[in-house]
């Protein structure tokens, strides 16, 4: 089957993009950097440089469909951690770090198979389940008092920004340890604790890897469900981070959806079938390019299932 991928990325309010996607013929990535106030992290190279290694070294070892999501993430985990041990201190509780999506089609097992860390999320059209949002939601177990009092202050106020710098400081003391949550870092062990799962390569219709800013539309904002979402992606990414843009600026100071920023970094990769004619030549229905039913090869919607926000 041929698949059509699209992505986009924006920035959130730094300017500074600490998201990142890369796809291959078989696999999606996106990972979503955690900023770190005034850079206090033991690493000079900082958060983007981390993403960007570990998006390299995630992509040289998903093309093996030998080896799992959990060895190669744990892999590429250990490769960067190798890459700045002897200059950086990767003992720094703030230790750049990154939530990690991965959606990958194993031929070898006939199936696709998906991985999260933190709270990216994978969107999966299942032909049999119907869509299901997968995340893991750990971090937001821990420091639940920290994270409360952030909805207590307008986003750009001082008191605002220290509400912030608290609940960060709190997930560092929690952060890839037992009974915390886990996320990418140093720690090649922060693997093991990955969600993951899979489905017969068949059964998927489309799907979407997404950063949680890219997300927002559905989950906080609730304004559209998952497969709504799917349709917006399926139009164009970068219609859906605009949309996202603008519910961010239409509630700026956090007044109705608490949040750390008014906009977060936003990335998606979006999975689905050719929006092209499939077939030039092949007779068809006539009618508007792009409907069901014409030369255009859509997503079906008549299969729609449950909903299931993990
Ligand atoms: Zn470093």
């Amino acid at each position: 089957m041929m698949w059509q991928l699209s992505s986009a990325t924006a920035p959130g309010d730094s300017g500074q993009n600490e998201d990142w996607a890369a796809a291959g013929p078989t696999f999606a990535v996106v990972l979503d950097g955690l900023s770190s106030p005034n850079e206090d992290n033991g690493c000079h190279h900082g958060t983007k440089w981390f993403v960007a290694q570990l998006g390299g070294c995630l992509c040289s070892q998903l093309v093996n469909d030998e080896t799992s999501l959990k060895e190669a993430l744990r892999s590429a985990i250990d490769m960067v951690a190798q890459r700045h041990a002897r200059t950086c201190d990767l003992t720094h509780l703030g230790t750049p770090s990154s939530t990690v999506a991965i959606l990958r089609n194993n031929d070898h097992k006939g199936a696709w198979e998906y991985l999260l860390l933190a709270d990216s999320v994978v969107v999966i059209d299942d032909l049999v389940a119907g869509v299901q949002a997968i995340s893991d939601k750990s971090v937001d177990r821990v420091a639940t008092r920290e994270k409360a009092d952030i909805a207590l202050h307008q986003v750009g106020t001082p008191e605002h920004r220290e509400s912030v710098e608290r609940l960060i400081a709190a997930q560092r003391l929690v952060r890839n340890r037992a009974g915390g949550y886990w996320i990418a870092s140093a720690d090649p062990n922060a693997a093991d604790h990955a969600l993951t799962g899979e489905l017969p390569t068949g059964r998927l219709r489309r799907a979407a890897v997404l950063s949680d800013g890219a997300a927002r539309l559905v989950d906080p904002y609730k304004l559209m469900n998952w497969p709504d979402l799917l349709d917006l992606a399926a139009a164009g990414a970068a219609r859906l981070i605009h949309r996202v843009r603008e519910a961010d600026q239409a509630d700026a100071k956090g007044a109705i959806w608490a949040r750390y920023k008014t906009s977060d970094d936003a990335t998606v990769i979006y999975i689905g079938p050719p929006r092209v004619p499939v077939a030039v030549g092949t007779p068809r229905a006539s009618g508007t390019a792009g409907a069901e039913g014409t030369a255009y090869d859509q997503p079906r919607r008549d299969l729609g299932g449950p909903i299931d926000s993990i």
